[in-house]
């Protein structure tokens, strides 16, 4: 029997796998997984997420899951003449990174007569699919939106079950963390899914905002692995009544595909700003703000919100997407700190950490990205904390310091007689003070922008 590899990177599951069934069409499989270095030492706390998704991959092959460490060029072309396979199967990488590395596997495979054959992606549509009537991309998301739903996507793959090719090389592998200790792999990922498909979809679009229920899906983590695919998920929900909340969460799933499409465009929006009109804005110099932004990534800036937020990050790896709104808005609009200070940071924290739904979803609260929401439009951290968490249960979760303090008083200690009794941190900026700051800035960035050379 002939035998096919199939490198999983992005896609670390068995269903709904075009990839994979491709690669079963050819023969026997042998699975294979390539510990990249350059990768694993910018994961953060992604690494040992990822890695545990791998050993749930493992399981899920029976131990037929070959896994090396080093450079993917060579150790996917060893596998492939070790079994003597002629194919190699992926699905495709959209990320600058990914495509890079993907031109270089592709160029040595080519070069020993090997094929690498790019099947399917982590989207319901490929980044780049989606075009404007003149063939360009989206820059805006509604009009996105539509296209993107006009288009339309496959339904799931069918379900297969390939022969594994078993590599006799490495079978000790490398130790890998438990898959139940970070509730990782297909399966669970499958159960919590379907949980909250009969639980609390209908709910979403009205409860979607509110950081002190469990009303979303956390779906972000098993997507960013791939141990589901989007796909699965858009099937399951048509599958249903149409309500509502499961309208809302389909066009939420399509902001991920949409910032996909925008970094696929745009590579270099990853790190700088994707349009220029605040090329000129006076930013804090990291240094300087050290203490400031230290404060911040501690969650003890004597913000309530904001603080339970960071912590909850700190503790979780994970935070409710107002609450990151909320936290992006402080760092960049109360402490004037550029986003990609943030944004690397919430890289390494974040479970889900994804370039493309992270940078642009920064940029969207900096003001600099797609539709953004405008610079000056600055979010008011007990405000926002009032109306999203009215009974400050979500506040009392993360900060025990808070605890004694009842219902909304909870998101502003400096009125209540007792409110710094247990410790809280005070006010490290004057919101009101700062906002005025900020919106100066941005005046005087556009300004600079408009004046001619
Ligand atoms: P749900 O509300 O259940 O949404 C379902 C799915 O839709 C999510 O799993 C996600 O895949 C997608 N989605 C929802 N909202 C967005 C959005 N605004 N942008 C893109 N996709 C979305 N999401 C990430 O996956 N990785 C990140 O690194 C990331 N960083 C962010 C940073 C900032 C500053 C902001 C404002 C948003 C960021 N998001 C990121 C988007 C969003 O906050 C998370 O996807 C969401 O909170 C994940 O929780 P959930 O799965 O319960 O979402």
């Amino acid at each position: 029997m002939s035998v096919a590899v199939m490198w999983f990177r992005r896609d670390l599951r068995l269903g709904d796998h075009p990839a994979l069934g491709r690669a079963a069409e050819d023969g026997a499989v042998l699975p294979l997984v390539v510990l990249d270095p350059a990768l694993l030492r910018t994961a953060g706390r992604r690494r040992d997420r990822y890695l545990a998704s791998v050993a749930a991959l493992r399981d899920a092959t029976g131990g037929a899951l070959e896994i090396r460490t080093g450079d993917p060029a060579v150790e996917v072309r060893a596998a492939a003449r070790r079994v003597g396979a002629t194919r190699v199967h992926v699905s495709a990488d959209g990320t600058p990174y990914g495509r890079r590395r993907d031109r270089r596997v592709g160029d040595l495979l080519a070069e020993s007569g090997l094929e690498l054959i790019m099947t399917g992606s982590p989207y319901a549509i490929g980044p780049g699919l989606v075009r404007t009537g003149s063939g360009g991309p989206y820059q805006v998301f509604t009009p996105f939106h539509r296209a993107w739903r006009d288009h339309g996507w496959p339904a799931p793959a069918p379900g297969i079950e390939p022969t594994w090719h078993r590599s006799d090389v490495d079978p000790a592998h490398r130790r890998l963390p438990d898959p139940a200790d970070h509730d990782a792999g297909e399966e669970r990922a499958l159960a919590r899914w379907w949980r909250y498909l009969e639980e609390a979809i209908d709910r979403y679009d009205a409860e979607r905002d509110r950081p002190d229920l469990d009303a979303t899906s956390r779906m972000s983590i098993p997507l960013k692995y791939g141990e589901l695919h989007p796909r699965t998920l858009l099937a399951d929900v048509a599958a249903g009544p149409s309500t509502s909340g499961r309208e809302k969460f389909v066009a939420e799933l399509c902001w991920r595909e949409f910032y996909a499409d925008v970094l696929w465009h745009r590579p270099q929006s990853a790190w700088r700003d994707l349009r220029p009109e605040l090329a000129a804005m006076d930013y804090a110099d990291p240094d300087d703000a050290a203490e400031l932004i230290t404060a911040w990534k501690q969650g003890r800036t004597g913000f309530p919100a904001v603080d339970a937020a960071m912590r909850q990050l700190a503790a979780e790896g994970w935070m409710h997407n107002r609450m990151r709104m909320i936290t992006a808005s402080f760092l960049i609009k109360d402490l004037h700190v550029w986003w990609p200070v943030g944004a690397r940071y919430f890289l390494d924290q974040l479970l889900d950490g994804d370039l493309a739904s992270n940078n642009h979803g920064w940029q969207w609260v900096a003001g600099t990205g797609t539709d953004a929401a405008p610079y000056f439009r600055i979010f008011n951290p007990v405000t926002q904390a009032k109306r999203f968490d009215p009974d400050g249960d979500y506040v009392r979760r993360w900060v025990p310091e808070l605890r004694h303090l009842a219902g909304a008083a909870v998101h502003e200690p400096w009125r209540a007689g007792d409110g710094y009794a247990d410790g809280y941190p005070e006010r490290i900026v004057d919101h009101a003070e700062e906002r005025e700051v900020a919106l100066t800035r941005y005046r005087l960035a556009r300004a600079a922008q408009e004046r001619p050379e």
